[in-house]
């Protein structure tokens, strides 16, 4: 019988496929690597057991022990897959931003989640950051993955994302394009496919506009999972050959167009890597392979970037536009 006993040999190994529409007018070709195949939903998965298996190894993780974790929903979700199996608590913090459809996923799986004020300095001791370093002080047992500074967070994308690619285009990726969160996908993935191609692929760090990566000063955003207002251990910025900051407003309207025009249901930090692809190939000319890591699936946003009221709100989408037009007349 074809069974697999468990999801997480599962994770990872996801599929490139080549976008269509929205490259329309391209010489080049931009293919996603679509993360959202992985179990848990997201490209989370990778980190989140390898993290998990590095510290059962070096004894940081006991059995019974307890997962305190920040994070904004797919760190957790993965965490809590390979938490569920083997044994351990999961309690995860959150900043208040994330929509409420993601937290109650983390819920589902069975995770506790503390919800935290988005708005607060990373210091602050009501940060998401700070509560969880306090958690993590006060559960006995508890170990703290920190994604921000695992190492593991970056080697797993070393070890499995970049290998992946490489094989999967057969060595002819010219860019890599990925958005920067704990810059561990970046870092990792892109560290393995400039030393595997001598340097030639070109490492492109996709950015919120406002986050410190591409020098803003960490004022609020609405896309997330990506840009920070700290510069985060996992984050070596020798990789990145160049960062393209990204408008909400862009980043979400081609979320849109992926759901509408690719069939691609994925999150705001996807249409925001897409954009700076699209503007990566409308350069690179008609032998270019960029290739543009997805990182999650789009059914948490539906009450948000797939809301038509919440996105006319922010003013990312007024009636003038194409899309609300036929809307209109349907
Ligand atoms: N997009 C989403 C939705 C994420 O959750 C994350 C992880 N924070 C990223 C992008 C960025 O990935 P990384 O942390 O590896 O930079």
């Amino acid at each position: 019988m074809q069974v697999h006993d468990s999801l997480i040999p599962l994770m990872g190994n996801t599929p490139l496929v080549r976008l269509r529409s929205v490259t329309a007018g391209l010489s080049g070709q931009v293919i996603a690597k679509v993360e959202y195949f992985n179990p848990g939903g997201s490209v989370k998965d990778r980190i989140a057991v390898r993290m998990i298996d590095a510290a059962e190894a070096s004894g940081a993780l006991r059995p019974g022990g307890t997962i305190v974790e920040p994070t904004s929903g797919n760190t957790g979700v993965g965490l809590a897959i390979v938490a569920q199996e083997r044994g351990y608590r999961c309690v995860f913090t959150v900043p208040d931003k994330v929509a409420a459809d993601k937290v109650n996923v983390m819920r589902a799986y069975g995770a506790e989640v503390v919800v935290c004020p988005t708005a607060v300095a990373p210091d602050h001791p009501d940060s998401y950051y700070s509560v969880s370093d306090r958690l993590a002080r006060e559960i006995q047992g508890a170990w703290k993955p920190d994604q921000y500074s695992n190492p593991e967070n970056p080697r797993s994308h070393y070890l499995s994302t970049g290998p992946e690619i490489w094989e999967q285009t057969e060595g002819r990726i010219t860019h890599f394009v990925a958005g920067v969160g704990t810059g561990g996908t970046i870092t990792g993935a892109g560290r393995y496919l400039k030393e595997v191609s001598g340097g030639k692929v070109k490492i492109i760090g996709a950015d919120p506009e406002g986050s410190v990566y591409s020098g803003g000063t960490g004022r609020p955003y609405l896309v997330e999972g990506v840009g920070e207002d700290i510069w985060p251990a996992t984050y070596d910025p020798e990789v990145c050959d160049e960062i393209i900051a990204v408008s909400d407003k862009d980043s979400f309207v081609m979320t849109r167009r992926l759901a509408r025009e690719e069939g691609l249901l994925v999150g705001g930090s996807c249409g925001m890597a897409v954009v700076a692809a699209l503007r990566v190939a409308e350069r690179a000319g008609p032998e270019a392979v960029v290739v543009v890591l997805l990182p999650d699936g789009g059914r948490g946003y539906l009450s948000k970037i797939f809301n038509d009221e919440w996105m006319q709100n922010y003013g990312f989408l007024s009636a003038a536009t194409d899309e609300a037009k036929v809307g209109d007349v349907l």
